[in-house]
């Protein structure tokens, strides 16, 4: 029997349009492309507004909060190191700042967490994530969601 490689996580391939995003991961922020012509922000990056064509825009951190607007929960066959984690859920979450825009990640308890952490049953369209960083793997900080704290 050979010794093969563990299997790995599929990672970003950042891009001349994406770079800024993941700096901002990096950074501690979720960042999101605006348009400098119109205002209106788009995700993902991409080089020209959809609404008024300019080419010009601009990047801004935003709050990181957003809401749970559908999920899924992952079975195999799945890739052989998604396959340790399964089942676990796959969020889409609308941004408090502008709802259209929507992240894809995984919810779950802590920034470094097991994907399969939190109990899919629990996870309830609508209610409130904010964003969290894991570890940077190869150089890239994935955003990921976690339920706020309770006010005290
Ligand atoms: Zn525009």
């Amino acid at each position: 029997m050979s010794d093969s490689p563990a299997p790995s996580f599929l990672l970003p391939q950042p891009d001349g349009d994406s770079e800024p995003f993941w700096e901002g991961c990096a950074a501690g922020e979720l960042r999101v492309q605006s348009c400098a012509a119109c205002g209106r922000r788009r995700m993902p990056p991409r080089p020209m507004c959809p609404w008024c064509r300019s080419l010009d825009h601009t990047w801004a951190a935003t709050s990181g909060r957003g809401t749970v607007w559908s999920f899924v929960v992952s079975h195999p066959p799945l890739l052989a190191a998604y396959a340790a984690e399964a089942p676990y859920n796959v969020v889409v979450v609308a941004l408090d700042e502008d709802p259209s825009i929507r992240f894809v990640g995984n919810l779950v308890a802590s920034a470094d967490g097991p994907l399969g952490e939190v109990d899919p049953a629990t996870i309830v369209i609508g209610e409130p994530v904010e964003v969290c960083f894991g570890t940077e793997v190869d150089g890239v900080a994935m955003p990921r969601w976690t339920r706020p704290l309770p006010m005290s």
